[in-house]
């Protein structure tokens, strides 16, 4: 499968790891749009929200708590941080292979739209 998140699990594209367990896989946002920026993302290929149901979504109960603990580690916690997750063209989906967007370290814009 030619998906870019696949190939940074199997460390065929290069990445800078922040957390790795049995099922999920976290790591710096190339392309930072805040001080802390990490996407957090399932190991098994999920293509989006869209692909989510009762077979899969354990991971997503994990991936939260996964960035509670990274949300602890880098320091935003208490500061406040979002986790986004885009799905499809209206949302600016780009990669599509489900992720999750841990933004913080700075005031974030208030506008969601
Ligand atoms: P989205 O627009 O929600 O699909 O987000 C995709 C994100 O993946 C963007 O913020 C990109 O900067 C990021 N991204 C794309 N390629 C890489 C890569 N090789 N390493 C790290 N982040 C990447
Ligand atoms: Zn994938």
């Amino acid at each position: 499968m030619d998906c870019i998140f696949c190939k940074i699990i199997s460390g065929d594209i290069p990445s800078k790891k922040v957390y790795e367990d049995e099922t999920v896989y976290a790591f710096y946002d190339i392309n930072p749009m805040a001080p802390v920026h990490v996407l957090i993302i399932p190991k098994q290929h999920i293509s989006s929200i869209n692909e989510v149901d009762e077979t899969n979504s354990a991971v997503i109960s994990h991936i939260y708590e996964v960035a509670a603990k990274l949300a602890k580690e880098l320091g935003v916690s208490e500061s406040g941080y979002r986790l986004v997750s885009n799905c499809g063209a209206d949302a600016g989906q780009t990669v599509f292979h489900l992720h999750f967007h841990l933004l913080g370290g700075q005031k974030l814009k208030v506008e969601m739209c």
